[in-house]
């Protein structure tokens, strides 16, 4: 077979994905999860009360169009369920995002390193990918991304707070960024993990929607993070309803499950625990952060649930030394990333980091 001359042009030129989704490995099963970024203290007891009542009914279908858990996300914002968008996780929206406005050709901007879905969104369409570093803090440089927007831009993406580097930037510099753009570029603000930003300040750009802003601008959120349903997919997108319709024409068949639909209802219904796990994460990512420091880490400042760190040490080596410890982090460069778990997780990640750093010599 030549497989290749079976491929679609953009498939035949598509760079190897840097994405868990797309290798042929699977995460060992006895071991501490520290490189998902998922909730620790996983999904709260009312929730876990609603799956285990829904599970049974898993023999019928779903509601395909999944209003309950449109309309109740439309009530929280304010707005309608024509402005939401529900995929499985929000992954799978922006392959959406892709199969509906990206061109062979057409470029996107945005920031690396960042979260890989979107490298692999553009190239699966024959896009270009128009990578701008980040800042020296690590932060999205919107003002590179301005830059970089020529006409033939047809989208940017911010990810807000960054997935791996943790940072953030407040929203009304992303605002304004996005106001800058001109109208015929597709605005994209990822707010997987807004829920753990500890600013007063910061807002979601949600907020352009519900006051009716007038140029193409999508926000995606999830969730796999802090709402701890990273296994039953489910995240969700919000924008203008011209937009979300057009973008409900590339939705997969049957997307979102049943007891995904009904467990992110009760999840959104127990905001109590969302308080209570970002508190946990304030407390939890200061304790890691600092110790980290110590041992001659260094730290990036994080926003999110995860540290994006430099351990002067290859990062691979300091990824393999700590699974045969059985806990697993991230290496997504020359640093690593190490989510925030619960208080045992994380005294267990300290100690067996502290053996790393005698153990793994420095980087030359
Ligand atoms: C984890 C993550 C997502 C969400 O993934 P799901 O498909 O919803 O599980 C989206 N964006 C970023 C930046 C992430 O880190």
């Amino acid at each position: 077979m030549n497989v290749t001359e079976l491929l679609k042009e953009s498939m035949k030129t598509k760079p190897a994905s840097n994405r868990g989704a797309r290798k042929k490995t699977s995460t060992p099963k006895d071991v501490i999860r520290m490189n998902f970024n998922e909730n620790g203290y996983g999904m709260s007891d009312k929730v876990k009360a609603a799956i285990v009542e829904t599970a049974l009914g898993s023999y019928m279908y779903q509601d395909f169009y999944a209003v309950d858990i449109k309309e109740k996300l439309a009530a929280i914002y304010g707005l309608t369920k024509d402005h939401v968008l529900i995929g499985s996780g929000s992954s799978a929206v922006i392959d959406m995002l892709g199969e509906v406005f990206i061109n062979p050709g057409d470029e996107v901007v945005y920031c690396m390193p960042s979260y890989e879905a979107f490298p692999d969104m553009v190239s699966d369409n024959g896009g270009v990918r128009i990578e701008v570093p980040v800042d020296k803090n690590y932060k999205f440089d919107l003002d590179g991304m301005l830059a970089a927007v020529t006409n033939r831009t047809k989208m940017a993406i911010v990810v807000n707070p960054n997935n791996p580097t943790g940072t953030y930037v407040n929203s009304s510099k992303v605002e304004e960024f996005v106001r800058r753009l001109p109208e015929n570029v597709v605005a994209v603000v990822d707010e997987a993990y807004f829920e753990y930003v500890d600013d007063d300040t910061h807002y979601s750009l949600i907020r352009l929607i519900q006051e009716g802003y007038d140029k193409p601008l999508i926000i995606l959120r999830t969730f796999s993070k802090i709402y701890g349903l990273a296994g039953l997919r489910i995240g969700y997108a919000i924008g203008d309803p011209l937009l979300i319709d057009e973008l409900m024409k590339a939705c997969q068949a049957w997307n979102v499950g049943r007891n995904a639909q009904l467990a992110a209802i009760a999840a959104l219904e127990d905001q109590d625990y969302i308080k209570k796990i970002k508190a946990l994460n304030i407390i939890n990512r200061e304790y890691v952060s600092n110790e980290l420091k110590k041992m001659g880490c260094d730290v990036v400042k994080p926003a999110a649930n995860f540290i994006y760190f430099d351990a002067h040490r290859d990062s691979q080596a300091v990824r393999n030394k700590l699974a045969e410890m059985k806990i697993m982090i991230g290496a997504p460069d020359k640093f690593n990333r190490v989510s925030i778990g619960t208080e045992e997780q994380n005294k267990a990640f300290i100690k067996a980091m502290k053996n790393v750093m005698t153990e793994v010599p420095k980087r030359v």
